[in-house]
């Protein structure tokens, strides 16, 4: 990619601004980016869906804003501004591996996310916190009963809602273990 190449990437955002990356926070975010033959896998910054997200604009405070990792990469490969939903085909939300990415619109977002639904619940996945592992629940409850941390302090550390933690500590879910 050259030096021009660089400008040319915009990130349209919901609110139809166009967010122009310097150069760089381009070599920024690339140098945060394990890539493989497989994903590339983002290793900065990620929500709790696991997507990544970075910032972007010349100056944060006025003009910057926070964008989706995997709309930077589309944008900055394609060179193009978005105005569209960019899609993952390998299901990873922190993959930013611009030929694992596509346009969408929200229908096939919808679709999409319908049949990863259907996957989990066929995977007897519930929503919330399924997100931990057996590992995580026991130390969770651990923590708690030394009194280490609340019970709102460790929903923040394991993202899941207040009251999601707590039925965890309290045995209402989780009771296998
Ligand atoms: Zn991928």
């Amino acid at each position: 990619m050259n030096q021009a190449d660089t400008n040319i990437a915009r990130i349209s955002l919901a609110s139809k601004r166009e967010i122009l990356p310097t150069e760089k926070q381009i070599s920024k975010f690339w140098a945060r980016v394990v890539k493989s033959d497989g994903c590339w896998e983002w290793q900065g910054y990620k929500d709790k869906s696991g997507y990544g997200k970075v910032q972007v604009g010349d100056d944060w405070r006025k003009n910057g804003r926070l964008v989706l990792t995997h709309r930077l990469s589309f944008a900055i490969n394609f060179h193009q501004p978005l105005d569209s939903l960019v899609l993952h085909k390998c299901d990873n939300p922190s993959c930013v591996r611009p030929d694992h990415l596509f346009l969408g619109n929200q229908q096939e977002n919808i679709k999409d996310m319908d049949s990863k639904k259907r996957r989990m619940s066929a995977e007897g996945e519930k929503a919330g916190s399924a997100k931990l592992s057996n590992e995580e629940v026991l130390e969770a409850r651990n923590l708690y009963a030394n009194g280490e941390l609340t019970i709102p302090r460790l929903a923040i550390k394991y993202g899941l809602s207040k009251r999601c933690m707590w039925k965890i500590i309290r045995r209402k879910s989780w009771k296998h273990i």
